[in-house]
C-alpha cells in the first residue's frame, strides 16, 4: 500500500458500531465515500494523564458527545446510540486499549456503503461510529505561539454549510485559510465572515483583550459551538476578567493587547501579531499565560473545582 494510503496505527482497538475492534481490521474499502470523509460528522476531545501522573481523565466528554447528537440532527442522521452509551465508548476504548498517556480522541459518524453522492438514500439513516485515539503532546506550559494572517478567504455562514456543524466538508474552508497562511509565511490565520467581522481560526476559536476586557465573536458569528470556548469564560469570570461576547472588526485585531486561539486540539494558543503587525509587545501576554496555566490545571484535574469537567476512564 503507497504512504499516502496507509493508515497510521496509533492503538490496538477502535470501537466501532458497538465492537471494540482490532485496528488491523477495522479496514473500509477505498471506493466509499467514508474513506475520504465528506459527509461525516465527528468530536475531537482529548484525555489527559492526572497531575497524580496515574488517573486518565477525558475533558468535556458529556459536552463534545452532546455536540455530536447536535451534529448528527442537523445532518439528519439517526443514532443507535444514546450520548451515555457513546460517553461510555470513549471510556471503554481508553480502557481496553490500556492508554495511559495524553490521548486524542475522534468520534466519526459516517456511511460506509454510499459510493456516490445519493443523499436521499441516507435520510434519517443511522451512520456507523468509529471511535479512534491516538496520543498527542500537549504545548500547555510551552511558549509555542503563532503569526497569523487575517485571510483572504471567507467563512462559511450558517445558511450556506453551518460552521456550528462539525462535519470534515467544512473544514475545506478552514483548509484554504490555512494553506494560504503558510504560502504567505504565517503560521495561520484568521478568517472573516461576509460582514468583515472576525470569526475563528481553521482549528478553534479566538480571543483578544483589549484595555482589559477579553472579547470573543458570539456563536453566531459563523463558528463552530467550541467546548473549549466555554471552559475559557469559566476561568475567565473566575479570574475576574469581564468577557464580552460581540461581534469583533478586523482592526481590532490589530490593536489588541493580547489574542489567543482556545481548542480541544490547539488548547491556549497565543497570537503574537496579525498581518505581521505585533499584538501588545508582540510576546505571550499575561491573561494568556494565566489562562494556560489554569487550563492546564483544569484538564489534568489538579483543581477539585474543575472536576464536573473531567470524565476518569
Ligand atoms: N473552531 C473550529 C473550526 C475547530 O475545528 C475547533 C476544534 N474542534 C474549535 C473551534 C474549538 O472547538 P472545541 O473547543 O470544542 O474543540
Amino acid at each position: 500500500m503507497s504512504p499516502a494510503r496507509a493508515a497510521k496505527k496509533t492503538a490496538e482497538f477502535v470501537w466501532l458500531n458497538g465492537e471494540l475492534e482490532p485496528w488491523d481490521s477495522a479496514t473500509l474499502h477505498v471506493s466509499t465515500v467514508a474513506a475520504t470523509g465528506h459527509f461525516n460528522v465527528f468530536e475531537g476531545i482529548k484525555a489527559y494523564l492526572g497531575s497524580d501522573g496515574d488517573t486518565l481523565n477525558v475533558f468535556g466528554l458529556a459536552a463534545h458527545i452532546r455536540r455530536l447528537a447536535a451534529s448528527m440532527k442537523l445532518t439528519r442522521m439517526a443514532c443507535r446510540w444514546t450520548e451515555d452509551e457513546l460517553c461510555q465508548a470513549v471510556v471503554d476504548l481508553l480502557r481496553k486499549n490500556g492508554t495511559r498517556e495524553d490521548s486524542y480522541i475522534r468520534p466519526v459518524a459516517f456511511f460506509s456503503g454510499l459510493q456516490h453522492a445519493d443523499f436521499p438514500s441516507e435520510l434519517n439513516a443511522e451512520p456507523e461510529v468509529l471511535i479512534w485515539t491516538r496520543p498527542f503532546k500537549t504545548t500547555l506550559g510551552t511558549d509555542r505561539a503563532l503569526a497569523c494572517q487575517v485571510s483572504s478567504w471567507t467563512r462559511l455562514t450558517d445558511n450556506q454549510m453551518p460552521p456550528r456543524i462539525k462535519t470534515m466538508s467544512n473544514y475545506q474552508n478552514n483548509r484554504l485559510a490555512a494553506l494560504e497562511a503558510r504560502t504567505n509565511g504565517y503560521d495561520s490565520a484568521v478568517l472573516l465572515g461576509p460582514d468583515g467581522k472576525v470569526t475563528e481560526g481553521p482549528g478553534a476559536c479566538v480571543f483578544i483583550v483589549r484595555d482589559g476586557v477579553a472579547l470573543t465573536p458570539p456563536v453566531t458569528a459563523g463558528i463552530l459551538e467550541s467546548v473549549t470556548r466555554a471552559a475559557v469564560m469559566r476561568l475567565l469570570s473566575e479570574l475576574d476578567v469581564r468577557m464580552v461576547e460581540r461581534p469583533i472588526d478586523r482592526t481590532e485585531l490589530y490593536l489588541a493587547d493580547e489574542a489567543f486561539f482556545c481548542g480541544t486540539g490547539w488548547e491556549i494558543l497565543p497570537i503574537t501579531s496579525f498581518d505581521r503587525l505585533p499584538v501588545g509587545n508582540g510576546e505571550m501576554g499575561p491573561l494568556t499565560r494565566n489562562l494556560d496555566r489554569l487550563y492546564h490545571d483544569a484538564v489534568r484535574g489538579a483543581r477539585a473545582r474543575d472536576r464536573e469537567w473531567l470524565t476518569r476512564v
